[in-house]
């Protein structure tokens, strides 16, 4: 079967052949080298010296909280599951020392111009206890007076006293995890969230004067289909929030337990780019630019102009107008990048406990890049943010002859050293990034698919 894909300015045909040619395992190049490539040899020492070095970056501040009161089966984060929240102020306490510790190392001219909550879910906390812990960040960093302050809301336990203490605290950045608003599919993944809640969610937060909301959208989810999904696009269309993330359901059961009750009930190549092709149509023809991967912005949305001016970047949070920012990770399984470095905290919330306890940053791994990792890593950069990069043709001559299958099926065009995708090469653009990789192993399969 053909898929014919129409956008706005130009339809696009996707043949079944091609498609099974570029619906591999890939990295989200999340970061590069990507984490499967980090190691134990960078540890706390290491993390230390990074942090103590002078530097006049800005910085951009994310804390982890992993609590969740239910599990849901799609979930590929790491979370812990306490439906009677017992635990949580011993968790906020260790955060809060963390916090100190790591702003013990960082000289106080460092600016924060972004913050962001994740999880986990946020929250799940009480308004109180979120206002404490970011009133403590506060005091231990100096923020910008235009700082992105951001949090990940889940509709089924953000109250409004949630929204008034976000707002009061300086929040001006919301995302709303939405999924799918079908009920069967619903019930299937254990996340049972009506239309209206998530409805009553988005007035209450306009109410209050929030500008920036994002929806999170997962295609490939059980129980899906063209019908069902096109509905849901509708209803987003509908609350038009200003940014969308359309994120591939990463399966990934070898990692994620409870999505073995998922298997064999999820649609697989040609059915899951249907949904995807079939979200790209219809939020373009909304009016939402494509920014690139899995991220949709309305056209005044600040993405779509740093992307015009070169100001976009990619992080573990996804696409941001923050480049040239140090990103300090906090909390479980936090993943920091200060420029030449990655430092990942640990995933565990005993050898989390007992690193904070003993007075350590909780550093399990991580690793220092080489001059040619950050080239790489550049390129890799360029290519998720703008489907564009110019490359030395003599350093990369391999890769640019690795290149040229990929120009012949239509996903790129290559001119000496520039390459530059086509619309068909951005959604696979994961595949483009990977010719770049020098750390790719044939054990592809610990890696998401494309599609
Ligand atoms: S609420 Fe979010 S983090 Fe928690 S289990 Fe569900 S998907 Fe995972």
């Amino acid at each position: 079967m053909t898929i014919k894909i129409s956008l706005p300015d130009e339809t696009i045909t996707v043949t079944d052949e091609l498609l099974a040619r570029y619906d591999v395992n890939a990295p989200r190049y999340t970061s590069y080298p990507t984490s499967p490539h980090w190691d134990e040899t960078f540890g706390e020492a290491q993390y230390r010296a990074v942090l103590a070095q002078p530097s006049d970056r800005p910085l951009s501040l994310y804390m982890h909280l992993p609590y969740c009161e239910k599990l849901c089966l799609f979930c590929g984060c790491n979370v812990i599951v306490r439906p009677h929240h017992e635990g949580t102020d011993a968790y906020l306490q260790l955060l809060q020392r963390e916090i100190g510790l790591v702003a013990g190392q960082i000289s106080a001219d460092r600016e924060v111009v972004q913050f962001h909550w994740g999880g986990g879910t946020p929250t799940y906390f009480s308004p109180e206890q979120l206002t404490g812990l970011f009133t403590l960040a506060r005091q231990a960093f100096s923020f910008a007076d235009d700082a992105e302050i951001g949090v990940e809301l889940d509709p089924r336990v953000t109250t409004t006293a949630h929204l008034d203490a976000l707002k009061a605290l300086g929040f001006n950045r919301l995302s709303l995890g939405v999924q799918d608003f079908n009920p069967d599919v619903q019930q299937m993944i254990k996340r049972i969230q009506p239309l209206e809640q998530v409805t009553a969610l988005v007035a209450a937060c306009r109410e209050r004067g929030f500008t920036s909301l994002n929806f999170d959208l997962i295609y490939g989810l059980p129980l899906q289909t063209p019908e069902s999904f096109a509905d849901t696009i509708d209803k987003v269309v509908a609350l038009a929030p200003e940014r969308i993330a359309l994120f591939s359901f990463g399966f990934v059961p070898w990692v994620k337990r409870q999505q073995q009750a998922l298997e064999g009930k999820i649609p697989l190549g040609e059915a899951k780019f249907e949904l995807f092709c079939l979200g790209l149509e219809k939020l373009t023809a909304a009016g939402y630019v494509y920014i690139g991967m899995d991220h949709f912005a309305l056209p005044d949305d600040e993405l779509c102009a740093a992307q015009a001016d070169g100001s976009l970047h990619r992080n573990f949070q996804g696409y941001t107008t923050k480049s040239g920012a140090d990103l300090l990770a906090m909390g479980v399984t936090g993943i920091s990048e200060l420029h030449r470095t990655y430092a990942q905290n640990f995933r565990g919330l005993d050898e989390y406990t007992a690193a904070i306890d003993a007075g350590h940053l909780p550093v399990l791994r991580g690793i220092g890049l080489t001059d040619e990792d950050i080239l790489r890593r550049d390129i890799i950069g360029r290519l998720l943010c703008y489907g564009a990069v110019s490359v030395d043709e003599q350093h990369f001559a391999d890769e640019l002859a690795r290149l040229q299958p990929l120009a012949d099926d239509g996903l790129l065009v290559v001119d000496g050293g520039n390459i530059k995708a086509t619309t068909l090469g951005r959604i696979f653009i994961r595949v483009i990034a990977m010719v770049f990789d020098q750390y790719l192993t044939p054990d592809g399969t610990r890696h998401s698919r494309t599609v």
